[in-house]
């Protein structure tokens, strides 16, 4: 027996449904269903998201088939938020639609592949993420006869636009406000943001430690992970390899849920917000580690830096990643009709609309829909002379 609610009761403060601002093109109201809910479902439902099992972050797809994807990697924020929404009466229906759609935007080969990419679009106005998640989710996605895009609800989308330049601010209409007025978003966004990062730095040492990149030993020197190192072994004296780092990190994740929960709670009872309203307009985000745990988690992603993201291998993998953005991106604006023709199509429009920063958009998206796999397959199309075309 639980007595924890399965609905918990929202707070004051927290996104409803019933009071969205609403769609950009007005739908009827949804009739099983929360607004959010649809959300969630439209993304679920989205050709970018299905493309997400073929992304990656560290790991180029192809190299193993127990390491996170994209695809994965979304669920597992997804999840976590959930249980942080719950726990702090906030929304979790929407909380989980920003998360599930948090990375829609992504290139393929992960950051190597946007650093890239945005390097190729500099004179264009640059390639972002979190812009190209919005994006996405606003006008690339073709499902409906009535509408460009899915069509969802302001506050899903001012959570996936999670940073944004305020030159690009401008532009965005009522999702940029925020950034031009120097406000907060909705608790649900705030919340989001370290779902994503408690996920993807417990997972990394997970699948660095798998791919034999970092060690049990090297993340002795991390006091997040050495106090419960040391948790587990006293508890579990035999337990080792695999066991023991799930053990670990699954401590690691529950230790971060739960003081981002108390912490955030309390933030929350001494500012005084009564509403979304006040949320906005508070100095500072509310939902946020304690100090202690903000340098413990702080030093684990130094850690992760040094020893993962510029390990010799993961450089050998970024490097081929890049230079197949680059090239692919010089070959496809040189020469859009090298594009497949729905892409060549829409060149064309961008390009009468906007001249070459069109072009360049039209193939920055189709870049950046590519999966790991897609990418590398078009290279040796494009480049490789014995490869068919
Ligand atoms: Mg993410």
């Amino acid at each position: 027996m639980t007595d924890i609610p399965r609905l918990a009761v929202l707070a004051a403060y927290a996104a409803d449904a019933e009071h969205s601002r609403g769609r950009r093109h007005p739908e009827p109201k949804p009739a099983y269903r929360s607004e959010y809910q649809r959300d969630r479902d439209r993304i679920v439902h989205s050709t970018a998201f299905r493309r997400l099992v073929y992304k990656t972050q560290v790991f180029v797809n192809h190299e193993g088939d127990l390491y996170r994807t994209r695809l994965t990697h979304s669920l597992e924020v997804a999840q976590i938020a959930r249980t942080i929404a719950h726990a702090l009466n906030l929304n979790e229906d929407l909380s989980e639609a920003i998360c599930l759609a948090h990375d829609l935007g992504h290139t393929p080969f992960g950051h190597a592949g946007q650093d890239a990419l945005n390097e190729c679009m500099m004179d264009f106005g640059g390639f972002e993420h979190n812009l190209q998640s919005l994006r996405v989710v606003d006008e690339l996605e073709e499902h409906y006869a009535d509408f460009d895009g899915l069509n969802l609800t302001f506050e899903c989308r001012e959570g996936i636009l999670k940073h944004c330049s305020y030159n690009n601010a401008l532009q965005l209409g009522d999702v940029g406000e925020r950034f031009i007025n120097r406000q907060q978003p909705g608790l649900e966004a705030q919340l989001a943001n370290f779902a994503d990062e408690i996920a993807y730095n417990n997972h990394d040492v997970e699948d660095g430690i798998r791919a034999g990149l970092i060690t049990v030993e090297q993340l002795l020197g991390v006091s997040l992970f050495s106090g419960f190192h040391a948790e587990v072994s006293a508890r579990y004296p035999k337990l080792g390899g695999r066991r023991l780092v799930y053990e670990i990190v699954r401590r690691m994740i529950n230790h971060l849920v739960t003081d981002l929960i108390d912490s955030s709670k309390a933030r929350l009872q001494s500012s005084g917000v009564r509403s979304i309203a006040d949320v906005r307009v508070n100095p500072g985000p509310l939902v946020g580690f304690s100090e202690t745990t903000s340098e413990s988690n702080r030093e684990l992603k130094m850690f992760l830096r040094e020893s993962l993201y510029k390990h010799y291998k993961v450089r050998r993998m970024t490097s081929k990643a890049r230079r197949i953005v680059r090239e692919l991106f010089g070959a496809f604006f040189n020469d859009p009709g090298l594009m497949p023709e729905d892409h060549q199509e829409t060149g064309k429009r961008l390009e009468a609309l906007r001249g070459p920063a069109g072009r360049a958009r039209a193939v920055a998206d189709y870049i950046a829909g590519m999966t790991d796999r897609y990418a590398i397959l078009e290279h040796s199309r494009l480049f490789d002379a014995s490869e068919r075309t």
